[in-house]
């Protein structure tokens, strides 16, 4: 004998009802006994609802709702049945939507829904499906007959959660069993007491019944056919790469269903576990997949954590006072309190120094436990030494769950540097005297997060999803798009390493897809689906994502998002970017977002504010990490100004260089910007801070190389004829340099503390005499590096390197959060 329970989703259309049928017909071919346990058509239950409440407030929309319902059946019949077969079903049908019609008006006449009329209201949609159903499989060739169960189970007086009296119960299914040579198509979730009320057991209820009927009749398994391959890693439809376990125990599937996995309905294991009949979760849609199997035994014995899975919406309570040690039995009193009122309390947690309780429960019940609480210790309370209790809202619990776990040190550490690492708070930690689970409560915005990157941490271990959002779409953001296109594949076999690609914008338009942008398409064709956008916005949308493992990319050259990289940090996301300047602004900026990083465990990157996508920031914080000591830096940080000056010797005329530079397109629009030595100032600065000193933009030295004349011509044009005018100026320096047998070359150093900017006549032994083309170099005289300095030499510009070394970043971030502790 085997019990099969088709959920609403299975039993939720004509076309998931001829599934079920073919299901049937090989197990009766195979010469199976089967009783079948059928839910509600999907929806139908809420509707129900729904139509209760809207009556009992006096709402007519719930005769629209009934003619949904009406028309969900009534289209099912049709599809299924044969044209003679149809009018008798029709009618049956019609006459369950009658007597709930009458019943739904006389609740409107009322201006009242008891538990016990809602409950009869609900029982309509187990009712009509298994109805339908029975006569279905009989025209299929499969003999069934419909089993009203309000006629075996039998329960008490709790309507809406009524307990079942097994005794009576067991007896009766036996005995109708006994006399019964079809296959029995039976009304999950409903009963009735001794006097014949129609009770439920709970909602989800249907997999209870399949066990009930399942135990009392020994069967030998107990199959719940559902809408998914069994029970999952986590919610598959929170979580994209959760997958199935084959085998789990009842005390997993136990703890998995009380935390909130909805496959299985948590009383449902009770019986089945008593009498060791093992359970099987299987797809209605993929009935080869072996699914799940629950058992005595726990399988998968390498994971020693099985499952994830989350109470959306619970409350927050806590007890506490000074004077709460000497209180006795205060555990006792408030639990002994809330379970005299029927309050379930999902989780508790104590400190050790017995000075606070904190519990949590479902949130309709908050107020009554605060009541109730409040009630009991009303004596201490008045004293002084206990707090008047308070209720916290819109938390959630999520919780890992797993026998093997206690076999297995650090789970806990692991778990609480996952959530630490995306920024969530986590209000309360419980852990199961059994070790079967370790439970939080976090706030609600960011379960999806948290269920996600725990995932993340304990399945996919060494593999990880990164999700990018790239600001500032230009020849860098291009450059780096394109790049990451062409090594996806690579990362993601080689390293376990996924970049999702979320968001782009541009300064007017925005795109995102939570899926990951396709790269292979332009810029014009991602954006031509987006929306309009700024900087503010895009920034508002990223953090509203709340998706794990986040990573914002600043390709713009602005400031405008610079002004929001505080905030972005602070909600636990990455920042790497090519932009400059939020380093090289007031040293207040610098240190707060240096802060805000470590704070929040997030990093914060920005290798090519200096030299493109050479390693300049990260071999000086490795020295300076080892303990080193800076003495001086050196540094040719400009491509524009290597190459002018790199190309300037004897016999060659500056102005004419310059010209020449401009053309190439190796100068801005202004070759003045280049030469007046600001941007380099700015990398200087931002060198000088990472090597320990405090210093502001104004601290810095910038000779001003250019003659007034250069410097107040109005346009482009005037500028170049005043350099020619002027071309002595530098003739007279090179010259000078030269018959010492030595270069010019525009170096930014520090030394002492103190950083400059400007022109430096440099000997033949000196690393930049023989730099050449537009390289960059630097070079780092410390304590270790004395005599023989480290340099660092080559191209400082360009977008294939800038983004090459933005990319590099990303990876960094990726790696980083992979290793979670
Ligand atoms: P039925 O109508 O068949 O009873 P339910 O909707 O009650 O189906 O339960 C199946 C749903 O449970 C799945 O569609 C899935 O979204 C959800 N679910 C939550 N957690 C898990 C999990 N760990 N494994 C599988 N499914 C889960
Ligand atoms: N139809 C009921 C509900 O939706 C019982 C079930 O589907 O398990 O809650
Ligand atoms: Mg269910």
């Amino acid at each position: 004998m085997l019990l099969l329970k088709f959920g609403g989703t299975s039993v939720g259309s004509a076309e998931s009802i001829r599934e079920v049928c073919k299901i049937l017909k090989s197990y009766k071919e195979e010469g199976k006994r089967c009783g079948i346990v059928v839910s509600a058509m999907s929806g139908v239950t809420n509707k129900l609802i729904a139509m209760g409440q809207k009556a009992s407030v006096g709402d007519e929309h719930y005769l629209t709702l009934l003619k949904e319902v009406e028309e969900l059946h009534f289209s099912a019949i049709r599809e299924l049945l044969l044209v003679s077969a149809q009018s008798p079903m029709l009618a049956q049908v019609k006459r369950l939507l009658n007597e709930l019609e009458d019943l739904l008006r006389g609740i409107s006449m009322l201006r009242e829904l008891s538990l016990r009329s809602l409950d009869t209201v609900q029982s309509f949609g187990e009712r009509m499906s298994s109805a339908i159903i029975a006569q279905y499989l009989t025209q299929e060739g499969v003999p069934a007959i419909q089993l009203d169960a309000r006629t075996v189970v039998k329960t008490n007086r709790s309507f809406g959660y009524a307990k079942v009296d097994f005794l009576k119960t067991n007896a009766n299914i036996v005995r109708y069993f006994e006399d019964t040579k079809e296959y029995p198509v039976i009304t999950g979730f409903i009963g009735s007491t001794e006097e014949g009320e129609t009770t439920t057991l709970g909602r989800g209820g249907s997999d209870y019944s399949a066990a009930i009927f399942g135990a009392a009749l020994d069967a030998e398994s107990i199959e719940i056919w559902t809408d998914v391959d069994g029970v999952m890693t986590a919610d598959p439809r929170v979580v994209k790469d959760a997958f199935t376990l084959s085998q789990i125990s009842y005390e997993e599937a136990m703890e998995m269903s009380h935390f909130g996995a909805k496959v299985i309905y948590p009383p449902t294991l009770q019986p089945a576990f008593q009498k060791k009949i093992p359970l099987y979760i299987k797809n209605t849609f993929n009935p080869s997949f072996i699914g799940t199997r629950i058992s005595v035994e726990t399988g998968h014995n390498d994971l020693p954590v099985k499952g994830i899975s989350s109470i959306k919406d619970i409350a927050l309570l806590t007890l506490k006072g000074s004077g709460m040690v000497g209180v006795s039995g205060v555990s006792s009193r408030l639990f002994g309190a809330l379970a005299k009122e029927d309050i379930s309390v999902v989780l508790i947690t104590q400190a050790s120094s017995e000075h606070s309780i904190t519990f949590a429960v479902a949130p309709e019940f908050a107020s009554k436990a605060q009541t109730i609480v409040n009630q009991e210790f009303i004596g201490e309370i008045s004293a002084g030494k206990i707090d008047a209790i308070e209720a916290e809202r819109d938390l959630s619990v999520i919780a890992i769950i797993g026998e093997n776990m206690k076999a297995t040190p650090g789970i806990a550490a692991a778990k609480f540097s996952a959530l630490g690492k995306n920024g969530i708070n986590v209000r309360a930690i419980a852990q199961g005297s059994s070790e079967l689970n370790i439970s939080a409560v976090i706030p609600q915005r960011d379960v999806a997060k948290a269920v996600n990157a725990l995932h993340e941490a304990f399945f996919l271990s060494n593999k990880m999803t990164l999700n990018v959002f790239m600001l500032g779409w230009g020849l860098i953001g291009s450059t780096l798009l394109k790049q990451i296109k062409e090594q996806a594949q690579y990362l993601q076999e080689e390293q376990g390493l996924k970049i999702n690609v979320v968001g782009v914008a541009n300064t007017s338009k925005m795109y995102f897809d939570e899926n990951g942008i396709d790269l292979s398409l332009s810029k014009e064709e991602v954006l031509a689906a987006g929306e309009s956008s700024d900087t503010l916005k895009f920034i508002e949308r990223v953090k509203a994502l709340n998706l794990p493992n986040s990573v914002f990319v600043d390709c713009t050259a602005g400031k405008d998002a610079v002004e929001r990289y505080k905030d972005i940090l602070s909600e636990s996301i990455s920042i790497c970017t090519p932009n400059k300047l939020a380093n090289s602004g007031p040293l207040r900026v610098y240190k707060e977002l240096q802060q805000v990083a470590a704070y929040r465990k997030v990093k914060f990157m920005y290798e090519t504010n200096v030299g493109a996508g050479l390693p300049v920031i990260s071999p000086l914080n490795d020295l300076k990490n080892s303990g080193d000591r800076i003495l001086k830096i050196e540094g040719i940080l400009s491509g524009t100004l290597s190459y002018i000056f790199n190309s300037y010797k004897l016999g060659t005329s500056f102005a004419q260089i310059v010209k020449d530079a401009k053309e190439k397109g190796f100068t801005e629009p202004d070759p003045r910007d280049d030469l007046s030595g600001t941007d380099v100032a700015r990398k200087i600065l931002i060198l000088a801070r990472e090597a320990g000193f405090d210093i502001e933009p104004e601290e810095i030295e910038v000779e001003n190389i250019l003659p007034q004349e250069c410097v107040d011509a109005p346009t482009v044009e005037e500028f170049l004829t005043a350099l020619t005018n002027n071309e002595h100026v530098f003739e007279e320096r090179m010259v000078a340099a030269a018959e010492d047998g030595k270069v010019l070359r525009f170096v930014a150093s520090l030394e002492d503390g103190k950083a400059k900017v400007g022109l430096k006549a440099v000997a033949e032994d000196h690393p930049f005499y023989h730099l050449s083309g537009s390289d960059n170099m630097v070079v780092f005289t410390t304590r270790r590096y004395c005599s023989e300095p480290l340099v660092v030499k080559g191209p400082g510009a360009g977008a294939e390197v800038t983004a090459a070394g933005v990319f590099a970043e990303i990876i960094t971030i990726g790696n980083y959060l992979t290793h979670a502790q």
